[in-house]
């Protein structure tokens, strides 16, 4: 049958802002109104029945909650930033992923968000004033012209990038974005899909290998709201040589969440897959991990 993604009941997913509000009394306040259920996964996520409006509830409004889906979540849950480490979010705003590894971080240590655009870098400037935050920098430029030896950089230890995708995975009008034509950008796609496809991905792979070169990263999660294997595993696929020639190996991000990368390259089981109709949302994560020691030895 053809349904489209916006037709699909999806649960009323929000993050508990842990810098404002404990999910305890999160849950307390939410059932006064709603069904509320912890997420299994993402500690910090509460799950409400489709169609609970939130929009204008005071914990929203005042920054305690965040409307944010559970493949969202998991992106910096993968992540696990360690609270003492400088932490670089590569394409932050509007910043969603970035107050919720501040919160992750107990407000400790420090986060550079770098976002290119300079209406989107207000937006970031408003969520991060809204969460409470107060270890955060903005810098508002291209991640790409950021140089890891420099010295404001040099000792970022982890890196969250993000980078723009198609949001294939996400996108709620086009049925076309789920058919396996398109990912695999065949039959179903115009020749202008196909063309932006190749110019995001050659973004989102120059992107991820500079993540990959600053001296001192030990975790670079790489994501991306899309369910092109072009945006996914083939950026994946085309980093693994300078990843390994740096010390970095794919490392299992989620462990317990069952749906893997596709099969395509060497590594696939390591990385996460979320799927735009079961899991509500389509969305890809990668992680890279390097010994400290390696990163100490190459800076
Ligand atoms: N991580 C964000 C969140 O969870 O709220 C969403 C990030 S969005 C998918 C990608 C962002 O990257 C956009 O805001 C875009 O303007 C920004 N961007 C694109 N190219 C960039 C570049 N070269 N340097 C920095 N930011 C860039």
């Amino acid at each position: 049958a053809l349904y489209q993604i916006k037709d699909i009941p999806k649960p009323r997913y929000v993050r508990v802002n842990t810098l404002k509000l404990d999910v305890e009394s999160a849950i307390q306040e939410l059932s006064k109104r709603n069904e509320v259920h912890r997420d299994d996964l993402v500690p910090e996520l509460l799950v409400l029945p489709p169609g609970s409006d939130l929009h204008d509830h005071p914990l929203v409004t005042n920054g305690s909650l965040l409307l944010q889906g559970k493949a969202s979540s998991m992106v910096a849950l993968a992540l696990a930033p360690n609270p003492r480490w400088m932490v670089l979010d590569a394409c932050a705003a509007p910043g969603n992923k970035t107050v919720h590894m501040a919160a992750l971080m107990r407000g400790e240590g420090k986060i550079i968000a770098c976002e290119l655009n300079e209406a989107r870098a207000k937006r970031l400037e408003n969520t991060i004033k809204l969460s409470g935050a107060n270890n955060i920098e903005i810098h508002q430029g291209d991640f790409l012209s950021l140089d890891p030896s420099d010295r404001q950089y040099s000792k970022v230890r982890a890196i969250l990038l993000d980078p723009s995708c198609s949001g294939s995975g996400t996108v709620s009008d086009r049925l076309d974005h789920l058919l396996p034509s398109f990912a695999e950008g065949g039959n179903g796609s115009s020749f202008a899909d196909i063309q932006r496809l190749n110019k995001l991905s050659a973004f989102q792979k120059k992107a991820l290998s500079h993540a990959l070169s600053f001296p001192e990263v030990e975790r670079v999660v790489y994501s991306t709201c899309s369910i092109n294997q072009a945006e996914n595993e083939d950026v994946v696929a085309s980093v693994l040589p300078l990843a390994a020639s740096n010390g970095f190996h794919l490392e299992t991000a989620l462990p317990r969440w069952p749906r893997r990368g596709l099969p395509v390259i060497e590594g696939y089981e390591h990385l996460v897959r979320t799927d735009p109709v079961e899991d509500k949302e389509g969305f890809f994560i990668a992680l890279f991990v390097r010994k400290p020691s390696t990163a100490t030895h190459l800076a």
